[in-house]
Formats: structure tokens, sequence, C-alpha cells
């Protein structure tokens, strides 16, 4: 947060220009991830000269910016994603979203973008939800995505720090990501290709780390299978899924069982769900729950030898996404869904952290997680 003489974002001051044409509510069975937004946005502008100037609520609409922008040429833009959920008693609820301004001002510092108080930001962003109260659609798996992103609006060519810069909150009614629960997903080990590295911005949510996946992820797509298994250095160590990140619950080779995910050694992106699986497995007390690192051959090795017992993505867009097989150097390695049950999508603990999960988000059971708005 940049010094006291400068102006800070106050959400007492938040100037609110409501629109007149608002828009019709998409049908809820035609909603589509990203694709339609609500009738406001929230914008926060600053300048190096007077640092934050006044919130602001206006009609969702085109942005004004020069050509010139640094945002446009040199990817000096961060971002966030986080869900209000509708409850029973129709409130709207966040999950523990100064998880996520937390980040974001993480990743600010990397850019050398202005930071911001995360707790006014947050008071303009639920202000932005009262505005839109009506988006947020009702129902199991239905919620509001908010996308903060913060993006360099300095207006001169040349490689340095910012000048200007610009705050906005979008957001997007969604539906479940997949209406019948869950969606077992396959993976493509990517030997070629590498997510995040040690001094690199894996652990920032920058949209530069976004723009070179898309290359790898349409290879695994064209050789069959539906995500990116990131992996890094001689060993394959494992990284993340697509854009989630990993976790493994398998018996180690001393018959112990355990839920590992890797660390944050700085090329993992700090998952806000990531934090909450752990804590919630570690609350439970009933296997090891591990942050350490963990290869590729030992995950093939459990794999043929039987011991592999779950693969899971997690992250806010589905909470957790399984994993039935991994293709790494000419094999598939099949990874078990539910053995007591062909049909499921889902193995059982992640099916158990999910159903926990979501009755927090939704406001079913009381957590200090979930934040009324
Ligand atoms: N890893 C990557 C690369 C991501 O983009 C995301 C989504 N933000 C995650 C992990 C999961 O993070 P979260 O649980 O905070 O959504």
């Amino acid at each position: 947060v940049g010094s006291a003489a400068l102006g800070q974002i106050q959400a007492s001051q938040l100037q609110k220009t409501l629109t007149t044409k608002p828009k019709p509510l998409v049908p809820k069975e035609d909603l589509i991830f990203g694709h339609v937004f609500t009738d406001h946005m929230l914008t926060f502008e600053w300048t190096a000269k007077a640092g934050w100037g006044r919130p602001q609520i206006k009609p969702y609409g085109p942005l004004q910016i020069d050509p010139c922008c640094a945002v446009l040429h040199y990817a000096l833009e961060c971002f966030e994603g986080l869900k209000a959920y509708r409850d029973a008693q129709g409130k709207v609820r966040l999950f523990r979203p100064e998880k996520n301004m937390e980040r974001m001002n993480n990743s600010a510092e990397r850019l050398h973008l202005p930071q911001f108080e995360g707790s006014q930001v947050l008071e303009c962003i639920k202000e932005l939800l009262r505005t839109d109260e009506r988006w947020v659609p009702e129902g199991r798996g239905y919620s509001l995505y908010l996308r903060p992103t913060l993006i360099s609006t300095e207006n001169t060519l040349g490689v340095h720090r910012s000048n200007s810069a610009m705050l906005f909150v979008i957001a997007s009614p969604c539906g479940p990501y997949f209406p019948t629960g869950f969606k077992a997903v396959s993976l493509y080990c990517d030997e070629t290709n590498v997510r995040a590295w040690p001094g690199g911005v894996g652990n920032k949510k920058l949209g530069s780390n976004y723009a070179p996946s898309i290359g790898p992820q349409v290879m695994a797509e064209s050789k069959g299978y539906q995500q990116v298994l990131w992996t890094i250095g001689d060993d394959h160590e494992l990284m993340e899924v697509g854009t989630m990140n990993l976790f493994v619950f398998w018996r180690t080779e001393d018959g112990n069982t355990e839920l590992v995910t890797p660390p944050l050694d700085g090329t993992i992106l700090p998952g806000v769900t990531r934090d909450s699986i752990l804590e919630l497995t570690r609350s439970w007390g009933e296997f090891k729950v591990s942050e350490r690192k963990i290869n590729m051959k030992q995950l093939a090795r459990a794999s043929d030898e039987g011991r592999l017992l779950e693969v899971f993505g997690a992250g806010t867009a589905c909470v957790v996404t399984p994993v039935n097989r991994i293709h790494f150097q000419g094999k598939d390695y099949q990874v078990p869904l539910d053995p007591a049950n062909s049909e499921s999508q889902a193995g059982p603990l992640a099916a158990r952290i999910y159903n926990t999960l979501f009755a927090i988000q939704y406001g079913e059971l009381p957590s200090k997680w979930s934040v009324v708005v």
C-alpha cells in the first residue's frame, strides 16, 4: 500500500451510476461459463501522482484505453477469480474472499502495479453484488463468478514501471461446471513445456502465465486428453493440472495412507481451494496430509502397484475434478474412481471434500470461511 499522502481506496466514497438499460436475465439452463455479464461493473483508477481515486460502480461496458497501453504490449496484468453463492435463505455469500485480495496484492507487487487495502475493495465488491443481486442465480452449483482484474494503463511504450493503472471487477453468472455432478478428466503429462519455474511467477495470478498454456492445452486435446499435467525437471516433478492445484491420495510404499499436494515453493499457485482442502482434511485427522514434492515415476509406480487411490484437481471453478487416466511417456496410467461404485465419476475422498466445501459455500454448514454479503 503506497505512501500515506496518496489516495487509498475508500469504500465509503463509492459513486454509483446505474444503467438505464438493464439486460434481461439469461435462463439458468443457458448459462455458459464466462459468456454473460451483469449490468454493472466496479472500477478504481490509480495514478502515481494521486494514488487511488474514488471507487465507481457503473454500467458494464467497453473500457477506453490507449493502444500504446502497457497491458496490451507487455502483459502488465493480474487477475482473480472467486464466486458469490446464494444460500437457501436467499442471502448472497462469498467464500474466503480476503484470500483473493491477498493473492491479488502479491501478484500486483511483482508487476509493480499499485497495491490496495483488500478490505476496502471487498466492501465495494459487496456493493456491486447488492447492485446486481438479481444476477446471482439460485440453485445447487449455480453462482456468480467475480473477476477482479488489475491492468497497467501506462500510455507510453517501453518496459518500465507504470504511472497509471486500473482495477476493475466484472461478474458473470454461471451454472454447475458439470450438470451431472462430477466428470472425471484424463491428463496428458507434458514433458516439453513447463508452466512455471523457480524464480518465476507460477505463484502469482498473472495473465502472462495463462497465454502460453493454450498451445500445450490444444496439443493435449489433439492427443485425446482433456487437460495438461504440468511437470518440471528431469524427474517430472508434478506441479498442477490445467488451471487447478493437484492432489494425490495413495498408499505410500511404507503402507501409509497419504493425501499429498506439491508444496508452495514459488512455482505453484496458492489456491484458495487447495488451502481449504489442506485445512479440512488435517482437521479430520484420518490420514497423513502432506505438502511435499512428488514425481511422475512415483505416481506411475503407485498406479502399477495398485496403491493409487485417487487423483484430483482443485480450484474455485469446480471445487474438485477427479482424474481417471494419466498419459506419461507412451503409456496410460489408470486412476481408480470409486472402486465401490462403477458408475461414479469421483472417488470417495474427492466426493466428501466436494460435499463439505459445497455445504460451506452455500451456507448449509456454518463456517468462518463463508461471508454473508
Ligand atoms: N492453479 C491455477 C494455475 C489456477 O489458475 C487456479 C485458479 N485460480 C488454481 C490453481 C486454483 O486456485 P483457487 O482454488 O484459488 O481457485
